[in-house]
Order: structure tokens, then C-alpha cells, then sequence
């Protein structure tokens, strides 16, 4: 997780230091600070143009594999919905873990692009949430969700409900979230190895794309666009040897 809070803390440079001249060496969706840059913002970064296993993809070209199911163990709530200017987040309590590729990985926090960052067989999605894991190791795994527009989504109308407007701020959550409303019913994946779709662009991630997509609104698509104020995905990165298992 060390890395993952590396990024959280950048966002909050980014907060502290608005209307600075030093914004624009951090790191965006678009300009100076754009994905095409990120690698040369900061030494840190490097990953994020030099790696050869980075996310997101598009997943095509699927090997047939025996994928042994992923085993859900999640127990707690989301316990606070942040905005940190790159995306919504939701920090989950200690404890939800789940089971794959071999190893317990526990749930951290998950949060949402618009529109989807992966795409599958070249299609885009409206929207795609991350749900990650880190191992005691230190290793992480994602879980990906893919949504199309149709009936609103419950879990994510208690978590917009919520949704802090301004980036920097943080809320309490009053109602229960659980991770478990957010997934789709069957959590049959696709499976590659990538990396953080932010800065520092850490390799070593263990990806899972659920098959199934689960539903959103196009008003809750739009009130998060309207939040984010921009589009908050990095594009397709090159697939280069990796096999996308099924
Ligand atoms: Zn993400």
C-alpha cells in the first residue's frame, strides 16, 4: 500500500498547492501533467513511461486457462468517501479479504473511473470501479468492474450521496456501503498482470476484470463527471508479451 498512498499524497500537494506555479508538475488526465508526461514529472514516475507491463489495457486476444475462481471473504463497510482530485474513493474497514492466484489479499479501498479505464475487445466502458487489495507481502490486486448504463445503481447511489464536491475532502460515510453491492452477481474474470494506472505506475499488479458488467444510470454517470470535472482515465498502454487469461 506504501505506493498507493505515495499517489494519495501527491493529491494532496496538488490540493495545498493550488494556483501555484508548481500545479503543473503534478500529475492529471490532460496538458502538462497529462499521462504522455507523467514518466518525466518526477523521478518516481519513471514507470509510467520505461514499464512494459502497465495498465490499463485492452483485453483481447484471450488464452483459455483453468482460472480457479476468486474466493470473496468481505465482511466490512466502506468507512469514508474520499475526493482526492484524481478519482472517488472509498476506504474500507480492516478485515474483507479475498483469495487469488494463491495468496489472501485484503481489501483497502476502491474507486472510480469515468470513463473506463481497461477495454475489452476495444469497447469502452462508461464507467469502471477498482477495488484494491494489497497482500501482507505487499503485492496488489485489483479487481475491476465494468459498468453500462441502464437501472441506477443502489450501492453507488448510497456512496454519491455522499460524494465530496471538492477535491482535498473527506466525509464520513452515514449509510452502509458494502463492496459486495458494487459487483456483479457472476465474478467470472479475465486475469493479467499490469500495474497502478496512476503515478508511480508500480508493475507487479495483479489484475482481475470482472466478465460481467453491472448497471449504472446515466444520471450517476454524469454526477460524477460532473465532480471529477474531467475524464479521470488513463488510455490503453501497450499489452507488448502478456497473455490476458480467461
Ligand atoms: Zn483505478
Amino acid at each position: 500500500m506504501k505506493k498507493v498512498c505515495l499517489s494519495m499524497a501527491a493529491a494532496f500537494v496538488l490540493v495545498a498547492g493550488s494556483s501555484m506555479a508548481s500545479e503543473a508538475m503534478h500529475w492529471g488526465y490532460s496538458g502538462d501533467g497529462g499521462p504522455d508526461n507523467w514518466a518525466t514529472l518526477n523521478e518516481a514516475y519513471e514507470m509510467c513511461g520505461k514499464g512494459v507491463n502497465q495498465s490499463p489495457i485492452d483485453l483481447t486476444a484471450f488464452v483459455e486457462s483453468e482460472l480457479a475462481p476468486i474466493t470473496f471473504h468481505y465482511s466490512g463497510l466502506a468507512t469514508e468517501i474520499v475526493n482526492n482530485g484524481h478519482a472517488i474513493q472509498a476506504n474500507y474497514t480492516a478485515g474483507s479479504t479475498i483469495e487469488a492466484a494463491g495468496k489472501i489479499f485484503e481489501l483497502k479501498q476502491f474507486h472510480f473511473h469515468s470513463p473506463s479505464e481497461n477495454t475489452i475487445n476495444g469497447e469502452s466502458f462508461p464507467m469502471e470501479s477498482h477495488f484494491v487489495h494489497a497482500a501482507q507481502d505487499g503485492s496488489l490486486a485489483v479487481i475491476a468492474v465494468m459498468y453500462k448504463i441502464g437501472d441506477e445503481n443502489e450501492g453507488m447511489a448510497k456512496l454519491w450521496k455522499q460524494m465530496p464536491a471538492k477535491a482535498g475532502d473527506k466525509v464520513a460515510m452515514a449509510s452502509q456501503v458494502k463492496a459486495d453491492d458494487l459487483l456483479p452477481q457472476d465474478r467470472d474474470y479475465y486475469r493479467f498482470n499490469g500495474s497502478l494506472t496512476t503515478p508511480p505506475c508500480t508493475e507487479g499488479v495483479l489484475w482481475m476484470v470482472m466478465k460481467q458488467p453491472v448497471t449504472v444510470s446515466k444520471e450517476q454517470v454524469e454526477a460524477f463527471t460532473h465532480v471529477m470535472h474531467h475524464p479521470n482515465n488513463r488510455p490503453v498502454q501497450p499489452v507488448n508479451a502478456r497473455p490476458v487469461l480467461q
